[in-house]
């Protein structure tokens, strides 16, 4: 038997990057040790026994606010779960907290059998174990908070760079215009909640650079 430590499951639609507009399911993974200081999903990074609920708790999984609750859920019954929550929408997201803290690999083969495209939004400081499969688009966003393992910048889709200040970019820009050949991994800027100069500057270096920008338009309409 597989499990995960997850927070919350739920269907929205994907609002950053790449995918932005495509509905989705989402899955939380809790869990992260990265700690930026802007993290906006915070509630998703303490494992604590405090926080734990029961086992294959899916009044949990099915939480309607954000809490730091989570539960340890057997991989198939999730993959079943997910399946029944839409008989259209066939885009996983799984996110964190941080993925990649828990061997999500056997979760993603019942999924990617059952016909499901996957997106893994990671921060690529663990090693991203489901590299190269079919059907399987890696995110990463760097953060300076944790830096991403050297190996995991080449094996990202897109890779999106979240910009508070100039002194993220001036971090960040070299070693993402290094990898920017024009197609792949696809590399966009996204202002860190919305701010309005982050924002500026990000549609600047984006004109610049021939970069992509990536907002957060679920938070522009105010749906989670
Ligand atoms: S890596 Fe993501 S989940 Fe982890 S602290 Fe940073 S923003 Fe939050």
């Amino acid at each position: 038997m597989h499990s995960l430590f997850v927070n919350e499951v739920f269907v929205s639609l994907q609002g950053e990057g790449h995918f932005a507009g495509t509905p989705a399911i989402f899955v939380r993974l809790q869990g992260c040790d990265v700690h930026c200081p802007w993290c906006d999903t915070g509630y998703a990074m303490s494992r604590a026994d405090t926080l734990r609920s029961g086992d294959n708790d899916f009044s949990v999984l099915a939480k309607k606010t954000a809490s730091a609750s989570f539960t340890c859920v057997d991989a198939k019954l999730l993959c079943d779960y997910l399946l029944g929550l839409h008989t259209k929408i066939r885009h996983l997201v799984l996110t964190g907290g941080e993925p990649f803290l828990q061997d999500i690999a056997p979760f993603m083969r019942l999924v990617l059998d059952r016909g499901v495209y996957v997106q893994v939004e990671t921060s690529g400081t663990r090693p991203i174990s489901v590299y190269g499969e079919p059907n399987v688009w890696i995110t990463l966003s760097p953060k300076r908070a944790k830096l991403p393992l050297e190996e995991n910048w080449l094996k990202a889709d897109e890779i999106k760079i979240p910009i508070a200040c100039r002194e993220d970019a001036d971090f960040f820009l070299p070693r993402a215009l290094e990898l920017a050949d024009g197609k792949r991994p696809i590399i966009a800027l996204q202002p860190v909640s919305q701010d309005r100069d982050a924002t500026r500057l990000c549609v600047e270096l984006c004109l610049q650079h021939n970069l992509h920008l990536s907002l957060q338009t679920h938070k522009y309409i105010d749906f989670r």
